[in-house]
């Protein structure tokens, strides 16, 4: 089947993940695509799994290959914007705004990225939905991979995992290492297939902790307040300023850490405020981490009585700890990309990603690109020409395991 053709069919799919839910998937809508992958897996022979949110597919080398290549993308699309009736279309990409159906307008002034999709064939939106390039593109490729492969032949043992929920961070909450593992003998090189622009290749992500700040006053009638009303959002105010001033995500960029404050509420008798702690760097989240116990310890201090709480929780860290200790699944990429002479930029990710989970849970994997852009929104759209670079790539990538 075309790619082309093959992705349409998933992103006419609506797959929205709903960070509301406690069901797993958190949407039926995901269970409709992930049952389609399934058929399509048995179709082309192989041996197909649903379980647990997650569809498998394994397939057994046909030539005696002793690796296995591991590949997964996600098959929900972000809650930010709507995942229904998406009606996209192809253009020509010369340089110059592009008008989507509705109106909206695509601009290389307003995104500087397009910059290096010129002369390239855009699939773009209608401007009322996202595209769902992420990660349907991801799936896209890894089905047509394997649909290539078969009829070519001489192919590695191959496993590939679609996950659900990725974009409100449940992603590899259902996940079966063990199943995944079960049967390979030699190297699992693994990947996940969620990324943008080709040539960025992500084996690195922030270490994310997220802190709670619960601040205690002392609540009576005003008119009788003196030395004695201690209002909890005075303390709050009082608390977030004693944070460092301009580690916040508006002057945070590359490898450059942040704190930032994702919530606020409360009254007089009690505040609480929420932050997001994000560093490359472990030894530096822990610093951060410090921050937030030093005032809470001076504020206690101060007023001689509990009036800060703070509990803090780790949320995912780093692959790239794991990563270090085993290479080969970027040093084979690195290869792929060598070998089709297209640039490979090591794109450190200022989140986190299904495969930094895996890779703490005992499949180091780092992310390939898919030649998508602007996710999450109406203006998404995918490169086709980077989209056909991508599968030369990952044949080369399969091509490379022994
Ligand atoms: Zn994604």
């Amino acid at each position: 089947m075309d790619i082309i053709k093959r992705f349409e069919r998933y992103i006419k799919i609506e797959t929205t993940s709903n960070e509301f839910s406690n069901t797993y998937p958190s949407s039926d809508k995901e269970l409709v695509l992930l049952n389609l992958l399934k058929d399509e897996l048995t179709e082309m022979g192989l041996e197909a799994t649903y379980k647990n949110g997650f569809t498998y597919g394994k397939l057994k080398s046909d030539c005696g290959k002793k690796d296995t290549l591991f590949l997964m993308a996600h098959v929900d699309t972000a809650p930010d914007a709507s995942g229904k009736d998406v009606n996209p279309s192809i253009v020509h990409f010369d340089g110059s705004p592009i008008t989507l159906k509705n109106g909206k307008v695509l601009d290389p002034k307003v995104f500087p990225s397009l910059e290096v999709h010129k002369g390239h064939d855009l699939m773009v939106t209608d401007g009322n939905t996202l595209l769902g390039a992420d990660d349907k593109a991801g799936d896209a490729l890894i089905m047509d991979l394997l649909e290539r492969l078969i009829e070519r032949g001489h192919y590695p043992n191959i496993i590939v995992a679609f996950s659900p929920d990725e974009e409100i961070g449940r992603g590899t909450e259902g996940i079966d290492v063990d199943f995944i593992k079960k049967d390979v003998e030699g190297k699992l090189i693994a990947y996940t297939i969620d990324g943008g622009q080709i040539n960025r290749f992500s084996q690195e992500n922030f270490n994310a902790a997220q802190a709670v700040v619960e601040l205690f006053g002392t609540s009576v009638h005003p008119s009788i307040g003196k030395g004695v009303l201690v209002n909890a959002q005075e303390l709050a105010v009082e608390f977030h300023k004693q944070l460092p001033e301009f580690e916040k995500p508006e002057y945070s960029a590359d490898r450059e850490p942040f704190v930032l404050l994702t919530g606020m509420e409360g009254g007089i008798e009690k505040a609480t405020l929420r932050y997001i702690l994000r560093s490359f760097d472990l030894s530096h989240l822990a610093e951060q981490k410090q921050y937030f116990k030093d005032i809470e310890a001076k504020m206690n201090e101060k007023y001689n009585s509990v009036r800060a709480k703070v509990t803090i929780r780790d949320q995912y860290f780093n692959m790239k700890e794991i990563i270090d200790k085993y290479p080969d699944a970027t040093l084979i990429a690195k290869e792929a990309y060598k070998k089709l002479g297209i640039e490979f930029i090591d794109d450190p990710i200022r989140g986190g990603t299904d495969g930094a989970m895996l890779s703490y849970k005992g499949i180091p994997c780092p992310n390939l690109p898919t030649g998508g852009d602007n996710f999450h929104g109406v203006y998404e759209y995918l490169d086709l020409y980077e989209f056909n670079q991508m599968r030369e790539l990952l044949t080369k990538i399969a091509d490379l395991l022994k």
